[in-house]
């Protein structure tokens, strides 16, 4: 059908920009009804989800900072005390503190981590939890329930000046395997998306010359810089029963930046 989704519930954390708003437009576009998280001010998420119901679908903005436990758990109580249940996360709230290793600071590695990675934990731990209790509804989904936790190229690349958030991917890479494996029996999909270079505010320093661009484009053999809707149209099929057969895996949409572009003269 056109509406892969439809009848299902969805969380997107970190919704009220980039990679996260788009996600979660595409996901209510197939379909679903979505809560879009969002952590900070409330007026970002709160576009996503006028620009939601404008295009005829269901969402409703909920905050929480996604390293905290309690708010994590009152996010979950709030949308399955809206919509019923839920059957797919986008664990997709993430953020840099940049510094080069040998001016890093403790707090600097502890944020990072403690939302990158923890956060990541917590949130899919609900999930679980509540697809493990629902389980299978056959009429909706294949699946009890599908974890979509947004990693990065840097799951693989290392990073300098990035140590903690490459160690944070590196390690929901392995959250998410480990997560694969004890799920599968419950019917539960993990999967990660491992984005390239996406222009989303994150990055927007990276890219402020043109010469800041240049160099970033000789990173991806592609030629182009990624939209948020290349990744949001990767979720969307991921949380979808066209790939039912799926888990355990990372999906990158990095325009070849894993290619190591920097051997293609050969040498
Ligand atoms: P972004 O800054 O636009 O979005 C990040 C979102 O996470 C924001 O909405 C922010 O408010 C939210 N957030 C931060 N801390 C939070 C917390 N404690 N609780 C809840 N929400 C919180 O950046 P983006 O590029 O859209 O990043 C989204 C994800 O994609 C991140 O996990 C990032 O690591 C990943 N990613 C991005 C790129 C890229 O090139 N943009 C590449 C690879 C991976």
């Amino acid at each position: 059908s056109s509406q892969p989704l439809a009848n299902q519930v969805a969380i997107v954390t970190g919704a009220s920009s980039g990679i996260g708003a788009a996600v979660a437009k595409a996901l209510a576009a197939a379909g679903a009804a979505v809560a879009v998280n969002y952590s900070g001010h409330a007026e970002g998420a709160d576009d996503v989800v006028q620009s939601i119901e404008q295009a005829g679908g269901r969402a409703f903005s909920v905050h929480a900072d996604v390293s905290r436990e309690d708010q994590v758990q009152a996010m979950f109580a709030q949308t399955i005390e809206r919509y019923g249940t839920v059957h797919i996360l986008v664990a997709n709230a993430g953020l840099q503190q940049d510094a080069n290793f040998l001016d890093m600071s403790l707090a600097q590695w502890q944020k990072v981590i403690d939302v990158n990675l923890t956060g990541q934990f917590l949130c899919a731990r609900e999930a679980a939890r509540e697809f493990v209790r629902r389980g299978v509804q056959p009429a909706i989904s294949k699946a009890a329930g599908k974890i979509i936790c947004m990693s990065s190229v840097h799951e693989v690349i290392p990073w300098a000046g990035h140590v903690n958030y490459a160690a944070s991917k590196g390690g929901v890479m392995l959250l998410m395997k480990s997560m694969a494996q004890e799920l599968a029996p419950h019917r539960i999909r993990v999967n990660s998306i491992g984005p390239g270079a996406i222009a989303t505010p994150i990055n927007q320093e990276a890219r402020d010359t043109p010469e800041e661009e240049r160099d970033l484009l000789r990173l991806i053999p592609y030629g182009r810089i990624g939209e948020p809707e290349d990744i949001a149209r990767v979720a969307a099929w991921l949380a979808s029963d066209e790939a039912d057969y799926i888990t355990g895996t990372t999906i990158f949409a990095d325009g070849g930046m894993l290619l190591y572009p920097g051997f293609e003269s050969g040498g």
